[in-house]
């Protein structure tokens, strides 16, 4: 078992990117198209054309000015080092392309473990959460022993039918602690929280309590909204602006997610995300 299982703290930072012992996968294996978040296009299994001989990039101090904000609202969750270090042993892709296929192939599938260790770990550390914890403790162990398979081995697993005994429990989850949410006046948001939602107008709403799970939010104007203790699982929060609005205690909300919306100097988020640079300035 990994550091990650010797210590059942508060410690979502490990999964986290840690560029510095990954070969840029994301940077070669993804594809990406142009659009608001990306200038230009390319396929994957290609190398950006901003990527350096070093793995660096050679924007990113610069990425969102230079058309590239696509990039500072991706996270791989420590997939990257993972399948660099440990799956392929330290060896780049540039030095042996004979592998590189392989090699960008299972780390889209290594991310999507790692995104789930992530939301499983988030919701070990949730107190509320304590009678599903034998329950979540079992996932997780299990979705970590398949992060350590062969290539061959994660290019066979089923991750689809994994991802839905996942999701399963980590609703489980949102439903036990939003249940816990006193004065909630906004039961019309339950049936809509899947719903599209993009550019909606909830300027200073109490949405306390209410779960976003899978919403498009794009572009919604959440400003001073109360979002405490609200679900955000794989909700779209692209430009959504959150300026003013308390996320304290919200449930798997991402950083990927916290970059990709607006927001200043007055939301309040959660611990353990940290306000992007773009709302500082
Ligand atoms: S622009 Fe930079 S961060 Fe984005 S894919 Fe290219 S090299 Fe990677």
């Amino acid at each position: 078992m990994t550091e990650i299982l010797a210590n059942n703290g508060n410690n979502l930072h490990q999964l986290k990117a840690d560029c510095e012992n990954c070969f840029a996968l994301c940077c070669v294996a993804l594809p990406y198209a142009q659009s608001a978040d990306f200038a230009k296009s390319k396929d994957g299994g290609i190398p950006c054309f901003h990527l350096q001989s070093d793995y660096s990039c050679k924007i990113h101090q610069n990425l969102r000015t230079s058309g590239f904000k696509g990039c500072t609202v991706y996270e791989c969750y420590g997939a990257g080092q993972k399948v660099s270090q440990q799956t392929f042993h330290g060896v780049s892709w540039r030095n042996s392309p004979d592998m590189a296929e392989e090699v960008f192939r299972v780390f889209p599938i290594m991310q999507q473990l790692h995104e789930m260790l992530y939301y499983l770990q988030e919701a070990l550390n949730l107190q509320e959460a304590s009678p599903l914890h034998g329950k979540l403790q079992r996932i997780y162990n299990k979705t970590e022993m398949l992060t350590d398979g062969s290539p061959a081995s994660l290019l066979e697993l089923d991750v689809p039918t994994h991802r839905i005994i996942v999701g399963n429990l980590l609703s489980e989850v949102s439903k036990i602690v939003r249940s816990k949410v006193k004065d909630r006046k906004n039961k019309k948001f339950k049936a809509m929280a899947a719903n599209d939602l993009i550019g909606a107008n909830l300027k200073g709403a109490n949405l306390k309590g209410v779960s976003f799970k899978g919403a498009y939010l794009i572009a919604a104007n959440l400003r001073d909204a109360d979002l405490r203790v609200c679900d955000f699982l794989g909700a779209d929060l692209r430009d959504t602006d959150l300026s003013g609005a308390d996320l304290t205690g919200s449930l798997f909300l991402t950083q990927a997610q916290v970059n990709a919306a607006r927001g200043d100097q007055l939301t309040k988020l959660p611990k353990s995300l940290s306000p992007p640079q773009h709302w500082l300035v």
